[in-house]
């Protein structure tokens, strides 16, 4: 109660809005967009200097999208997709950053965002019904609905090595990167990491450092992204059908629609057809590979059939035999990890200057002054760089002190796993909303097809709301444990959970494996939210 009290007291003395939003990516970006146009107050929080989100903090060299540039922009707005040109099949992040700013000045955003400010905490107050705000720079807001458009992959993680305070040049995280950027060259750089990141970037730092010695604790899927200039001709095109092609994505698992899923399984499938499909599928690059046939990522089987075929064509990028197997993944089957898109990652251990080394033989025991410790060697390096991943999907919620009613906090229930109806909101928390939260497919699609999916649905829940003269909406725990457990089931008849991924958690210690995002697809999670929609948001509370 002592809490309620002190809600009461913040609410009395904050500014009061009609909506809070936490993040501006584009998540968050898409959404001050549309409460305005219902004509709410909105007051958005971001904790860097500009919009952005992730592609503000990600700007480490050789970072490019993966999900194709003429997908992975918004398709909400015919003039802004037709005042856009992408140049590259892949654009690389200072484009997408750019493409960010423009739609930010295009819709006016930034006068109602305030950058530099970080949510430290939100608190729901019983009596008023009303979200209380608050954050490191003292803003006090008082709101209906709460928001939080804080990014899947937006908690960069530094692992706990020890000494790391003690070494004497520089570190970086790829998550965090100066924006005015690293000069390498001369150096002799220690890379921590070979996920997407550290795929993306090692063959970059490459380019200009003296000496680069890679740390790999789990070797992944790679393949060539088959980055290209876009001829003018797919750009105009492009132009004249995003909006029509985003809606075919919306009806597609992956809220892609680049390439299509060969649904033939596997053992039907004429030896040569298989091998054409493979290797067809490997040469247009990106995640095309992984639709080669229907059964790829439901049994193991199928799934080792396109694993062999990767390791093979892995094998032969690199020369040197002992370290092409090295980086060989043999531990988890292909796709249940993202799958990482590369510009000559392997090719790149070839050169002599560039090491590898196996920390499946021995793991990094500290950080010296002077480098990286491992296999009781000193790896000698004046900078390291951690490409070591994100506190991913619950990482960003819970670093805020969320609380619902009665006081209880969003860790606490969230201790041994996030919970959650349709990934958009909890039991016990009214009228706040996740915007691609765990238990929705996000991180498994093009985020931006789901982002726009979880943002129309949640303005038009705020607009049945306000109209209606309703209070608040609030997921009952019943449809929440449901949902839990549908989420669960999915997935655990997939080949997910045999990963140890950050969509399981696997990547922090201490971290409850749950597989977090929903595997059924972005086209039967459309459905079925649109459904819970249409029949007054069936398993939500209204109240009035
Ligand atoms: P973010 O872009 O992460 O934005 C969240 C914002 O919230 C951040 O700016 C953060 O500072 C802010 N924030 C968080 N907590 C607080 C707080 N307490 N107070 C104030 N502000 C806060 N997805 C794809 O579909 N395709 C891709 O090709 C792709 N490439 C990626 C490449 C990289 C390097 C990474 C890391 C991710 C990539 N992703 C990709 C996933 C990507 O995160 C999403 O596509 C998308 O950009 C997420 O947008 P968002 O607005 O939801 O979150
Ligand atoms: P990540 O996939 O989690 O990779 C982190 C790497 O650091 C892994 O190799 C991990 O090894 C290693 N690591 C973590 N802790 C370690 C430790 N204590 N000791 C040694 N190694 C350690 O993170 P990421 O590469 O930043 O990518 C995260 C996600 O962001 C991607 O999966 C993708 O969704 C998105 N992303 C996309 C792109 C793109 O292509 N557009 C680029 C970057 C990121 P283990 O595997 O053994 O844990």
């Amino acid at each position: 109660m002592a809490a309620q009290g002190e809600n009461a007291r913040a609410s009395a003395q904050s500014e009061q809005i009609d909506a809070v939003i936490v993040g501006a990516g584009f998540a968050g970006m898409y959404m001050l967009h549309r409460l305005r146009e219902l004509g709410l107050s909105v007051q958005v929080f971001e904790a860097g200097d500009s919009v952005g989100g992730t592609w503000y903090w990600n700007r480490y060299p050789g970072a490019r999208c993966d999900v194709e540039s003429l997908e992975y922009q918004y398709g909400f707005s015919d003039e802004i997709q037709r005042g856009w040109t992408w140049s590259e099949r892949y654009a690389a992040q200072p484009e997408i950053l750019r493409y960010q700013n423009y739609v930010a000045d295009k819709l006016d955003l930034r006068r109602d965002i305030r950058f530099e400010t970080r949510v430290t905490s939100a608190k729901y107050n019983e009596r008023n019904g009303l979200w209380v705000v608050e954050t490191d720079k003292g803003d006090l807001v008082s709101a209906r609905f709460c928001i939080m458009a804080t990014g899947c992959l937006s908690a960069a993680r530094i692992p706990d090595f020890d000494g790391l305070d003690d070494f004497e040049g520089e570190h970086y995280h790829t998550g965090g990167w100066p924006h005015e950027g690293v000069d390498f060259s001369g150096q002799r750089v220690a890379v921590i990491g070979t996920g997407s990141s550290g795929i993306q970037s090692i063959p970059v730092i490459a380019e200009q450092a003296k000496q680069l010695t890679v740390f790999q604790r789990t070797a992944n899927f790679t393949l060539p992204a088959g980055n290209r200039p876009l001829r003018p001709e797919e750009v105009e095109r492009s132009k004249e059908t995003l909006l029509e092609d985003r809606r075919h994505a919306r009806e597609t698992p992956g809220g892609i629609i680049c390439f299509e899923y060969n649904r033939t399984p596997v053992e039907e499938m004429a030896p040569d057809a298989l091998q054409k499909e493979l290797e067809t599928r490997w040469k247009q690059g990106g995640f095309a590979f992984l639709g080669a046939y229907g059964d790829l990522m439901a049994t193991q089987e199928a799934n080792q059939i396109a694993a062999e075929f990767a390791r093979t064509k892995m094998r032969a990028s690199v020369k040197n035999k002992d370290v092409a197997e090295k980086l060989l993944p043999v531990d988890h089957p292909i796709g249940v990890k993202r799958l990482c898109l590369d510009t000559d990652y392997l090719e790149t251990f070839d050169k002599p200057h560039v090491d590898l080394v196996d920390l499946r033989e021995n793991s990094i025991e500290r950080i010296s002054r002077k480098g990286v410790v491992c296999g009781g060697k000193e790896y000698e390096a004046d900078a390291i760089v951690f490409a070591t991943g994100f506190d991913a999907m619950t990482g960003a919620l819970l670093a805020i002190d969320i609380r619902g009613r009665n006081g209880a906090e969003l860790r606490e229930k969230w201790a041994a796993g996030p919970r959650t109806y349709l990934g958009l909101g909890s039991a016990g928390f009214p009228n706040l909303f996740f915007i691609t939260g765990p238990g929705s497919p996000s991180v498994l699609s093009n985020m931006i097809v789901s982002i726009e999916q979880h943002v129309d649905w949640i303005t038009d829940c705020v607009k049945r709301l306000t109209e209606g003269n309703i209070r608040s909406i609030e997921a009952t725990r019943e449809a929440e444990d449901e949902w839990v457990a549908h989420v669960n089931e999915l997935a655990s008849g997939t080949l997910y959970p045999q990963a140890n991924s950050w969509y399981m958690g696997a990547n922090i210690p201490g971290k409850p494996r749950v597989f977090m995002p929903y595997t059924g697809g972005v086209n039967v999670y459309g459905k079925k939210i649109d459904a819970v929609a249409a029949a007054d948001y069936e398993g939500f509370q209204l109240g009035a």
